[in-house]
This record gives C-alpha cells, sequence and structure tokens, in this order.
C-alpha cells in the first residue's frame, strides 16, 4: 500500500465490482435486456436504457487500447511512482469495454498499443484489491 493513495468508495452500483476485485474475480455489470457490457458501474444501460441488469465474470484478458506515460504525479503519494505508464484496456468480451490501469511485470518501454493482457488483483488495503494488468502468458 502507498501511503496517502486515494481508495475506491463503493457505492450501491460499483459495490460488486469492488467485492468481486477484492475476491479476485473480475465483475462486469451487463445489461438483461439488450446484453451488453458497460463500465463503470450505472444503474441505467447506456445502449437500451433499460435498468435491469446483472453481474458477471469475465475472462479479464484484453488488450491495451491505449496508453500514456504520466511524468509528473497527480498526487504526492505517487511521487517515487513516476514515470508511470497509465493504460486503457479493452476487455475482449466487448469492445468499447475499457478499463484504466497499469501493468505490471512489464517495462514501461514494452507498453504499446494491442498487447495482449492479463488482469491480476492488486491488495492496497485489508479489504481493497484493484485490478491491474500484466502481459499475457501463453
Ligand atoms: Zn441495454
Amino acid at each position: 500500500m502507498i501511503e496517502g493513495q486515494p481508495l475506491p468508495e463503493p457505492d450501491e452500483d460499483s459495490r460488486p465490482f469492488w467485492e468481486g476485485c477484492r475476491r479476485g474475480e473480475l465483475l462486469m455489470q451487463r445489461c438483461a435486456a439488450c446484453r451488453r457490457f458497460r463500465f463503470y458501474p450505472r444503474p441505467m444501460c447506456p445502449g437500451c436504457r433499460s435498468f435491469d441488469s446483472t453481474w458477471e465474470k469475465v475472462s479479464g484478458r484484453g488488450t491495451v487500447y491505449s496508453w500514456i506515460v504520466a511524468h509528473k504525479p497527480v498526487m504526492p503519494a505517487f511521487a517515487d511512482r513516476v514515470p508511470m505508464v497509465v493504460v486503457l484496456v479493452e476487455l475482449e468480451e466487448d469492445a468499447g469495454l475499457r478499463l484504466v490501469g497499469q501493468v505490471r511485470e512489464c517495462a514501461n518501454e514494452d507498453v504499446r498499443i494491442g498487447l495482449p493482457v492479463e488482469v491480476v488483483f492488486e491488495s492496497v488495503a485489508d479489504d481493497v484489491s484493484l485490478p491491474q494488468w500484466r502481459p499475457r502468458r501463453g
């Protein structure tokens, strides 16, 4: 854990996502009407406006859709982590289903668009784990 690191504050909509992360499962909210996945968690489907949704465990596999290198820390807590690569990962379940994170077990200069990655869960507090990424193996 990084001293001073901001932690997620689960609410009614996002609680299943964070509880899944704590258990080591990547859960995505899915519309019960049109079956479209969505992230971030929210009450209404952006596709069909249905309020009915379920939570489904997804593969945790995706590819780097885009990335940047942060050279200045956005908060003092991250001062010793820069330069830091921040990636946008598109999950294989659905084009447009994307999460922000960081790539572990990979040199910054090896991150590229299209890099196949898989989720890893990083414990940052007693009851909080964050989904991060590493290059896919095999
Ligand atoms: Zn829908």
